[in-house]
């Protein structure tokens, strides 16, 4: 071969290694770019959104599929405060309830893995015509918590004998931003959420009160509470036993949610007192409303080991709807706005129980303050 084919030959091989070099530099400077983004996500709904959503364009895929593992429902739950969930929307999330069908995703040892698209991982993804993908174990702490596969309709873009240190990288920094979103999330609901009942806390009810009169203000709604109380709740306590009595205000929490509105708020204010927050909603609704949660807990048996108890609740209702002069919430609004719906409570008591009483009554608002 003459000087000069082997300089030909030898130009041609450099272009090509630079030509690569470029392409896995513009790779890198991507996925760099969308761990940065990953890292910087503030909440579960927000990583998911990102790993579903964004990553198609982000990674340069043409789609993604997340498995998490959910044994017991915890993510799922978690998830669900999220109106207009991203959980409910992407057809390529899915919750695996079982440790081998977990194990069978991730398609045996190794933190990733490059090939041509399986039959076994086609139906992960809704699109079609998929024809090479990349799955990504999500470790954490030796644990699988879930496999992202990422595919495309590219038959080249992930082949078998590519190199896979790139998205084993990826994979760790998605497991650790799962992880930490999900505790992150975890400790918020602790800090809001009623653990017996799985309503909102005390400290939560009095925050979205004074949001929602803001916004009630803001909006000139008229915003309704309810303040309902178990009517002899220490014989159930006496009679049957704390447990039950625990178990009680699980079920009833339950049906008087079943009463309610997605935009509604249901909060344990107390022992066996629970407040409801029921925005851009008249008093007469309200009351409408209050009567059906009067009626449900009226008809819902607390089951015992042998036979049922059944249980009654009292309910006071306030509401208040900004005047033609209010333009700031007015002070001690929120105050006076619970204290209305207790009086209307005890009211409700006085009366005999199993009712709903309103202050003032029904049909009017309480003046603004
Ligand atoms: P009333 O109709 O006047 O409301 O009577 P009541 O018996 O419901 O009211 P009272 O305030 O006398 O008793 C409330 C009881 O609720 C007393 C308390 O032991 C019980 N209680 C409070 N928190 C819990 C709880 O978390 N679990 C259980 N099992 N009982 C609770
Ligand atoms: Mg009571
Ligand atoms: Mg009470």
């Amino acid at each position: 071969m003459s000087l000069e084919a082997d300089n030909d030959r030898l130009r041609a091989r450099l272009a090509d290694f630079v030509q690569e070099a470029t392409r896995n530099e513009a790779i890198l400077k991507r996925l760099h770019g969308f761990e940065l983004k990953l890292l910087a996500c503030r909440g579960l709904a927000e990583l998911l959104e990102l790993l579903l959503q964004a990553a198609p364009q982000e990674l340069q895929v043409d789609a993604v599929s997340l498995s998490l593992f959910d044994p017991e429902g915890v993510l799922r739950e978690l998830l669900a405060g999220h109106a207009d969930s991203v959980a409910e929307r992407s057809p390529n999330l899915r919750f695996v309830d079982d440790a081998a069908n977990l194990h069978a995703l991730s398609g045996g040892p190794g933190a990733a893995q490059t090939g041509p698209l399986t039959p076994s991982c086609a139906p992960l993804f809704s699109e079609t015509g998929l024809r090479s993908a990349a799955r990504l174990n999500l470790e954490r702490h030796g644990v699988l918590i879930g496999s992202l596969h990422i595919a495309s309709r590219d038959p080249r873009r992930f082949t078998a004998d590519m190199a896979t240190d790139y998205v084993e990288r990826l994979a760790a920094i998605i497991a650790v931003c799962l992880d930490n979103a999900v505790q992150h999330e975890q400790l918020r609901r602790l800090s809001l959420i009623d653990v017996l009942t799985k309503a909102h806390n005390r400290r939560s009810f009095d925050r979205e009160l004074e949001r929602e009169l803001n916004r009630a203000c803001r909006e000139r709604s008229t915003l309704s509470c309810l303040m309902l109380d178990l009517d002899h709740f220490k014989s159930v306590n006496d009679l049957h036993g704390h447990q039950t009595g625990d178990r009680a205000l699980r079920v009833l929490a339950h049906a008087i949610r079943q009463e309610l509105r997605q935009t509604d708020l249901l909060a344990r204010y107390g022992g066996e007192e629970f407040a409801v927050l029921l925005p851009n909603t008249d008093p007469v609704s309200a009351f409408h409303i209050a009567e059906r949660i009067r009626r449900r807990t009226a008809a819902t048996p607390i089951y015992l080991d042998k036979g049922s108890l059944m249980m009654t609740i009292s309910v006071g209702l306030a509401s208040w709807h900004p005047d033609e002069a209010t333009s700031i919430l007015p002070p001690q609004l929120p105050h006076k706005l619970l204290d209305a719906a207790d009086k209307a409570l005890y009211q409700a008591k006085a009366l005999g129980r199993d009712r709903v009483c309103s202050q003032p009554p029904a049909g009017e608002q309480l003046s603004p303050v």
